[in-house]
């Protein structure tokens, strides 16, 4: 009948046709799943493992790269290797990528971590914390085991999708000349970042970089300002003048970067290892807690533009208390889906959505995409 065709047009046909195997005959991208995990989290790891496999990569096998600062043992290797499809493979991540780098007084910036666990930030007194983020922040997209691909989809322990993902998210990316791809976004603690955006903000100015659209994402709207006050002291309009934009303040959104699908040459550039020094020479992953979160996320809106972004509207995920689900229930279809589910929404990111992100082609739209279980 023509109106499930029209509807197997526009949707995923694994799902309109119902019992269909995806369709795996085209070749894989260059990507693997990265894993950065301890030893002891090796349960967390398997929910993480057994919940990507069932709901996408039993069919597509894509290799796993496992990182860790220290040795993982034979249990965790065994294990890991019982519930994986896909090759894995195991590294260490050596002290060039981990601890404090050595142009910094590691007294100081200890005194540092330990003020921010006085101060009782979260995370903020546990050095390994500070360790693992400047790790995602800086140097993970260097380390040797990921050097021979293209693309990488982070993975953690504990982590859940809750729908199948029936088509290949790194081919998807590639037709759609995407970069980094997400699925929450959420605000960030301000007081692990309070000088983040001021660093990002003088990267921009110093690079003479302007906005292609995304950096807005990541500004506090200022209020209204009456027409009297509309141009700054310089007479020029707030939005051309420098000194206004040096006072942009963050608004404290970032893509959670637990959740990532990207393209490792985004990292590699010399655009983002110029961000990542400049950013790492401030001293911040120390004297703050920065995240690379908010870390990966400025520089995405310093150098790219809501059209390399997308957002994996049709992905069920859920990490800790925070979730994004594509809202199957028949009830909730119409009206459209909020853009954050259990997150910060606001009207002006719901409104960002709408303005930035389009589906993918056939786009999987709410419900009839996404077999939950
Ligand atoms: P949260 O998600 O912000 O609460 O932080 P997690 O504790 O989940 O850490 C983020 C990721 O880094 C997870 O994949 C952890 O397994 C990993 N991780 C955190 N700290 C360390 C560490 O000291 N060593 C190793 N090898 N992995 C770590
Ligand atoms: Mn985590």
């Amino acid at each position: 009948p023509p109106a499930i065709r029209k509807i197997s047009e526009k949707h995923d046909k694994v799902f309109v046709t119902g019992c269909l195997e995806p369709d795996t005959s085209k070749p894989r991208a260059n990507a693997a799943f990265v894993v950065l995990a301890r030893n002891k989290e090796l349960d967390g790891v398997i929910e993480s493992i057994k919940s990507i496999e069932r709901h996408f990569n039993r069919w597509y096998h894509y290799p796993y790269v496992f990182l860790n600062d220290g040795d993982f043992n034979q249990t965790f290797m065994d294990t890991v290797q019982k519930y994986t499809s896909g090759t894995v493979e195991f590294g260490k991540v050596g002290e060039e990528m981990w601890g404090y780098p050595d142009w910094i007084d590691p007294k100081v910036a200890k005194e540092g971590v330990n003020k921010q666990g006085d101060n009782a930030i979260m995370y903020g007194g546990m050095e390994s914390y500070h360790f693992m983020c400047r790790f995602y922040s800086g140097h993970f997209y260097k380390h040797h085991l990921l050097e021979k691909y293209e693309w990488y989809w982070r993975l953690e322990p504990e982590i859940k999708y809750f729908c199948d993902i029936t088509y290949d998210p790194f081919l998807a990316m590639i037709e759609n000349n995407k970069t980094y791809g997400f699925t929450i976004a959420v605000k960030e603690l301000r007081e692990t970042v309070p000088n983040i955006f001021r660093y990002a903000s003088a990267y921009r100015r110093l690079n003479n970089l302007t906005s292609q659209g995304l950096w807005e994402m990541f500004v506090e709207p200022q209020p209204d300002k009456g027409p009297e006050e509309s141009s700054s002291s310089s007479g020029r309009p707030a939005e051309i003048d420098p000194e206004a934009m040096e006072g942009e303040k963050y608004n404290m959104c970032h893509f959670w970067s637990n959740f990532e699908i990207a393209r490792l040459d985004f990292f590699r550039s010399k655009e983002y290892e110029d961000f990542f020094q400049m950013m790492d020479r401030s001293g911040g992953f120390w004297m703050e807690r920065w995240g690379d979160a908010p870390i990966h996320s400025l520089a995405a809106g310093a150098l790219l533009a809501p059209r390399d972004i997308h957002y994996f509207r049709d992905f069920g995920y859920r990490h800790t208390t925070i979730q994004h689900c594509p809202a199957n229930a028949p009830a909730r279809q119409l009206p459209r889906q909020p853009y954050l589910e259990m997150t910060t929404v606001d009207e002006r990111k719901r409104q960002l959505e709408d303005q930035y992100w389009e589906d993918f082609d056939p786009p999987k739209e709410n419900g009839v995409g996404c077999r939950c279980r």
